[in-house]
């Protein structure tokens, strides 16, 4: 039977457009159906403006930092209209990068919502068209609990377009958009308080790392409430949000940003049409080749939740689109050792396993700590400090786990990744001579284990 292409995709997100251009490289006709905006949710409301909110919120700290190196910084104030704007035009020209790069692959991109009819078909409007395999890599969505007042409250999606900037402001959640967003606002000025339902934040993270950038965010002015959650949301007559919370106590705010996590976007796709199965979460189960239950259909990226991360959705796009379309068949993604940043402030970098994990996983382990204050700082008068730790497992000396929280801590464990990747043990560390003076050459001059566990 013919079809009209090889592959269809439904998502121009980091996943699909991968997978798409990869498979169109190699031969395959592809077409990439995307009703929102090319590039998902990376290049348009997650990963890419952040990161550029992100630089901008540091300005305060580095005025305040230059009088001890002489400078007098004349008086400063923020126009959010402007850094919205230059952001907004930064993420036009991305898009339209996007759109070149695909047409200049072969690929053909059709706007609009595309709904699966059967398992080679898709509906786009008003037309369908066939395909051998059909790609789903939708993406994720932004999920707010069900509470009274919930239509004040903004996500991820809305934050980057506010008319205004919130003088006051509530962050609920506790992982990264919610740390990363409460660190934004505080940048900018913003009274900021973050709301955790539990104990400690960034669950899933080491406990050293937690608790010090807890430590670090409460000494910027974050106003940090654990085992808190919010009960209800009334808007006043001047325009602010009263918020209630489970405390008993309430805030006033001029903005309620929830970051609660991200739900898989496979409602109304057509789905039920097909053999593709769901988890309880209502992601999609694909077995190691990407492949759902029904065998003409493949999904990768957020919508299979196995690591909501931009370059974990490109490695299982390429990996798929090489495997359909290439020679080679035996394209893996390998999901052990992947580096992570928090991009909060200071930034967390992190690799490998936690404590916790490296104790259950090896059963002796090494842990080597190290915390000071960065030379930048013995001027600058800022009291942020740095913190790093390795775990070291001792059956083989293996280093399996670094984390980093500290200024540039992305930047620092992207490098130490690839070694760690690699295999690399404490004694290949201990033999690695540092570059001076840098914070991350303490990596390799932490000689003595804080403690073996
Ligand atoms: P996460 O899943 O990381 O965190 C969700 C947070 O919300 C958790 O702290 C969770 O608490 C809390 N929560 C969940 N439900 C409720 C509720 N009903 N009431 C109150 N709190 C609740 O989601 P994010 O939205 O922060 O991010 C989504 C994903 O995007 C991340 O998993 C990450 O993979 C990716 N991402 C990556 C970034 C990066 O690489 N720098 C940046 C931003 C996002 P609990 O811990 O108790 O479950």
């Amino acid at each position: 039977m013919s079809y009209d292409y090889d592959l269809f995709v439904i998502g121009a997100g980091s996943g699909g457009v991968r997978a798409s251009r990869i498979a169109a490289g190699l031969g395959a006709k592809v077409a990439v159906a995307e009703d929102l905006y090319l590039g998902g949710t990376c290049v348009n409301v997650g990963c890419v403006p952040k990161k550029l909110f992100v630089y901008g919120s540091h300005f305060a700290e580095e005025f305040e930092a230059a009088a001890g190196f002489g400078w007098t910084v004349g008086e400063t104030s923020f126009d959010w209209p402007t850094l919205r704007d230059n952001k907004t035009k930064e993420i036009e020209r991305l898009n339209g990068i996007y759109d070149n790069m695909l047409k200049n692959a072969g690929v053909e991109i059709i706007h609009g919502r595309g709904t699966i009819v059967d398992a080679h078909t898709v509906a786009v409007g008003d037309k369908q068209y066939t395909a051998e395999r059909i790609l789903v890599a939708v993406g994720g969505w932004p999920m707010v609990p069900d509470i009274a007042g919930k239509e004040h409250i903004i996500s991820s999606n809305e934050v980057f377009y506010l008319d205004e900037f919130p003088k006051r402001v509530i962050v609920v959640g506790g992982g990264y958009i919610a740390v990363e967003f409460a660190g934004i606002f505080q940048g900018y000025g913003s009274e900021t308080h973050l709301l955790y339902r539990g104990d400690m934040f960034l669950r899933g993270f080491d406990d050293d790392i937690r608790e010090f950038t807890a430590s670090e965010m409460r000494k910027k002015g974050v106003d940090l409430q654990f085992n808190t959650n919010v009960t209800e949301i009334e808007k006043q007559a001047d325009g602010s949000l009263l918020v209630s919370l489970t405390n008993g106590s309430t805030l006033e705010v001029d903005a309620v940003m929830y970051a609660t996590g991200r739900k898989s976007k496979t409602e109304n796709l057509g789905l039920e049409n097909t053999a593709v199965e769901l988890t309880a979460k209502g992601s999609i189960v694909v077995n190691e080749d990407f492949q759902t239950a029904e065998p003409s259909i493949y999904a990768v990226g957020d919508v299979i939740d196995r690591m909501q991360l931009t370059p974990v959705a490109l490695a299982e796009g390429m990996a798929l689109a090489r495997n359909l379309y290439s020679e080679k068949k035996d394209h893996k993604v390998d999901y052990d050792f992947i580096a992570t940043a928090v991009f909060c402030q200071p930034n967390i970098g992190t690799v490998g396993y936690t404590e916790a994990q490296a104790k259950e996983k090896y059963g002796s382990v090494a842990v080597y700590k190290s915390e000071f204050k960065h030379m930048k700082h013995t001027l600058s008068g800022l009291n942020e400090r740095t913190f790093m730790k390795l775990l070291v497992d001792q059956a083989s000396d293996r280093v399996v786990g670094c984390h980093m929280v500290g200024a540039d801590a992305g930047e620092v464990v992207q490098g130490l990744a690839v070694a760690i990747k690699a295999g690399a043990t404490k004694a290949d560390f201990d033999s690695t001579i540092g570059i001076h003076p840098t914070a991350a050459e303490e990596f390799v001059t932490m000689r003595e284990p804080a403690y073996i566990l």
